[in-house]
């Protein structure tokens, strides 16, 4: 099948044609959405007081860009989440990061801010994959709190330089430079959700935090899907 009419109508069979849990191959129930409840069970949710929360909490309270994080569980190898990131990824299951994003919504109150905003992808990636899949994690996020949900105010650029010949300095300006906010009128004085699928090191989240902050923005909370859990070194 041609590439665009691949990437058309597969979320619709993916709806359409609800079988078996994406992830242990149970037959699916009425009103589950691609995974069955067990496994949405069997994720492990991240809590305050977590090792990871709070080294990634206090490393973005370093950083002085990100003031708030939010995430809905841990990321782990074989487990549920990783299917999903495969998932969303290559198999264009939308569904799953609206899920995934509704989900998140539960721990991010209400009206607690103004925009929502996803972590972009550069337009070639984007077009590869025929989606963003934190765009669908904001969507879901925006559908449960009620809080507007934005993809036309930030971009990322289309290249950034090789990092290979620059030095500390220019390294972390080439990274700064990976995002334009487009609309900076849009985030003046406000308060913002950054939408990241999942958070590993957190650099790429604070850079685009940094962004907005410069334009800006008031305050910037991060939420992600999932975490890459930290060592204890870590
Ligand atoms: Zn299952």
């Amino acid at each position: 099948m041609p590439n665009i009419l691949h990437s058309i109508l597969t979320p619709f069979r993916d709806l359409l044609f609800v079988a078996d849990c994406l992830h242990c191959g149970t037959p699916l129930r009425d009103g589950d959405r691609r995974v069955c409840r067990q496994c949405w069970d069997s994720l492990t949710p991240v809590r305050g007081g977590d090792h990871t929360l709070e080294v990634l909490r206090a490393r973005f309270a370093a950083g002085g860009a990100i003031d708030g994080l939010e995430a809905l569980c841990y990321f782990e190898k074989g487990g549920l989440l990783q299917s999903l990131a495969h998932a969303l990824k290559y198999g264009e299951v939308t569904a799953l990061g609206y899920e995934l994003g509704y989900r998140l919504g539960a721990i991010v109150p209400p009206g607690s801010t103004d925009l929502i905003i996803p972590v972009p992808l550069n337009k070639r990636k984007e077009r590869e994959r025929g989606y963003n899949q934190s765009d669908w994690i904001g969507k879901g996020l925006s559908e449960r709190t009620g809080i507007p949900f934005r993809t036309d105010i930030v971009r990322r650029r289309r290249y950034t330089v090789t990092q290979t010949h620059l030095n500390a300095q220019e390294r972390k300006k080439n990274i700064a430079d990976a995002f334009e906010v487009v609309l900076p009128q849009a985030v003046q004085h406000a308060s913002c959700i950054i939408v990241d699928d999942i958070i590993t090191t957190g650099s790429t989240i604070q850079e685009l935090a940094a962004v907005l902050k410069q334009a800006g923005a008031a305050r910037i909370v991060a939420a992600a899907a999932g975490l890459a859990r930290l060592g204890e070194d870590g």
